[in-house]
């Protein structure tokens, strides 16, 4: 951030008063601009034993495969935004949907708020963000073509476990970039 947001000001790098981390604060008008996590929701959606999936048409990740997921919007619950993600990538209509699992990503600021539902109807086709969807069996998920770990675990922990449960876990990037997952329950 270079410049502030209310009056275009240059910002600094410094630690406001009481406070104790440092922020973008404004050099004319003294505005602290705070930065924290965006969520970002999400589903398995299921249809029998089928699970769908989204080829990614943006990056990053272009032309792997993901759980509907994206960013929460002003004004909408958890579970809106899962459901309107899907329908934006997936033209999918979800059933009712319960929490799957929390999974924070402290290396990029984000937490996934991940849910299970069926889907109330078979149809589904790409939507803009996507290059194809599809409805996955067990033994044909694209394992190696996954876009994110999360969607990785998420799609472990869904056929070991099922639904029913609330799934917490974390990831960190080490130096290396390699992302590990750490269980919490
Ligand atoms: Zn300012």
């Amino acid at each position: 951030m270079n410049y502030c947001s209310q009056c275009g000001a240059p910002v600094s790098l410094k630690i406001p008063v009481d406070d104790n981390r440092e922020r973008y604060v404004c050099d004319h008008c003294g505005y602290v601009h705070y930065q924290n996590p965006n969520n970002v929701c999400g589903a398995i959606l299921t249809l029998e034993d089928r699970i769908l999936l989204c080829k990614r048409a943006i990056e990053p990740r272009y032309g792997k495969w993901t759980l509907p997921a994206g960013f929460m919007e002003n004004n909408e619950t958890v579970a809106e935004a899962a459901a309107r993600e899907a329908m934006e990538e997936a033209n999918a209509r979800a059933g009712p949907l319960t929490l799957f699992g929390i999974f924070s990503m402290p290396y990029i600021s984000q937490v996934y708020l991940m849910f299970h539902g069926e889907l109330a109807s078979p149809e589904v086709s790409a939507g803009q963000e996507s290059l194809e969807v599809g409805l996955f069996r067990r033994d044909e998920i694209p394992w190696d073509e996954l876009a994110f770990p999360v969607v990785d675990h998420s799609l472990r922990l869904y056929l070991e476990h099922g639904a029913g449960k609330v799934h917490h876990a974390w990831f960190s990037r080490g130096p290396d970039r390699q992302v590990e997952l750490h269980i919490i329950d």
